[in-house]
């Protein structure tokens, strides 16, 4: 199949090209800068400039494009998070509804959109978004398809959990302090952590894209759901290291300011689509997502 990724350079857009390559599938790389290979495509997400003939008759379209919002979200920054995926989005879309033939549209979404701290409620793709700045950013990101499904795309939003793998950035924050032997849960620890192995992730997309009854959110999350401190003791056991120093919560909002609470709040989601389309995941627990990452 012919696929066009767009954020290819980032950690997520790098393994899934990786992996669709090796299955023999064309994979065209959207880039904001000069092409320097055939299978590179110039646009600009930020005015919206895409030929959508430059596309070359896709089957799938998949945008992994956003600016990392592990950083400080300043005034400034908030929209360089919020833009950086909806003028994505909205530019695929828009360059999709225009060719004759309409390939599948999928974006990265994120579980962050249902809220930040919902205990113990079970969140399936037919929970409400919550409010606050991570939901609005996933409305209107998520909104932003509506040209492409209108124009007769099937679209879907992926939304992720923590992707854990050992070379993933976020991955490798986490687990810094246990390789130092100072490791501990994050807060209470009692909060749901939504992750899944970057493996079912990459087989996750594409599912989607393969699978003509899926569309719309597709949570991508362990079909078990696991707590931080459940976590946080199966990196330590992983690691063969010592989990015994918590990190209190005024620390993680002194460091890493409103995103900490990405961390702390609590999200109890399920792969409802994914597992009633009949999604195998190979790594549907903690621990088998953990063993995967750290292989
Ligand atoms: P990376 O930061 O590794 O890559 C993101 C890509 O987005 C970059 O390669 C870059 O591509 C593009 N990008 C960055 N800033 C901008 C901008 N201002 N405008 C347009 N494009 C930009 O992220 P990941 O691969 O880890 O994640 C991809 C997406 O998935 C992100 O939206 C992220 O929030 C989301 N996500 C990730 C999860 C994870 O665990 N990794 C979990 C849940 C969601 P280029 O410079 O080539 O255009």
């Amino acid at each position: 199949m012919k696929y066009v990724l767009a954020g290819a350079s980032g950690f997520l857009g790098k393994a899934l090209t990786r992996d669709l390559v090796a299955d023999g599938h064309q994979v065209l790389r959207l880039v904001r800068r000069t092409p320097s290979t055939s299978d590179e495509i110039r646009w600009n997400p930020a005015t919206g400039d895409l030929d959508p003939a430059s596309l070359r008759d896709p089957d799938v379209v998949v945008n992994l494009a956003g600016a990392n919002i592990g950083r400080p979200w300043t005034p400034t920054y908030r929209n360089a998070i919020r833009e950086s995926r909806v003028s994505t989005t909205s530019t695929l879309a828009t360059a999709v509804s225009q060719l004759d033939r309409h390939p599948v549209l999928i974006t990265q979404s994120g579980i962050g959109g249902y809220g930040t701290d919902l205990g113990d409620r079970i969140l399936t793709e037919d929970s409400e978004l919550g409010d606050g700045f991570l939901s609005d950013v996933v409305r209107l990101w998520e909104g932003a398809l509506e040209p492409a499904r209108a124009a007769g795309s099937r679209v879907a939003a992926l939304r992720t959990g923590v992707v854990l793998d050992r070379q993933a950035p976020a991955f490798q924050l986490l687990s810094l302090p246990f390789r130092l032997g100072l490791g501990g849960r994050l807060g209470s620890g009692t909060q749901y952590f939504p992750v899944v192995s970057l493996t079912d992730w990459i087989r996750a997309v594409r599912f989607v894209a393969d699978t003509d009854s899926i569309s719309g959110p597709v949570n991508v999350t362990l079909p078990t759901p696991t707590t931080n401190k459940e976590f946080t003791e199966a990196l330590a056991t992983a690691l063969n290291r010592p989990a015994f120093v918590p990190v209190p919560a005024f620390a993680m909002k002194a460091a890493l300011g409103e995103f900490a609470w990405e961390l702390l709040g609590s999200k109890r989601a399920l792969p409802t689509r994914l597992q009633s389309a009949g999604f195998p995941f190979h790594h549907p627990t903690v621990t088998t997502a953990l063993s995967a990452a750290l292989a």
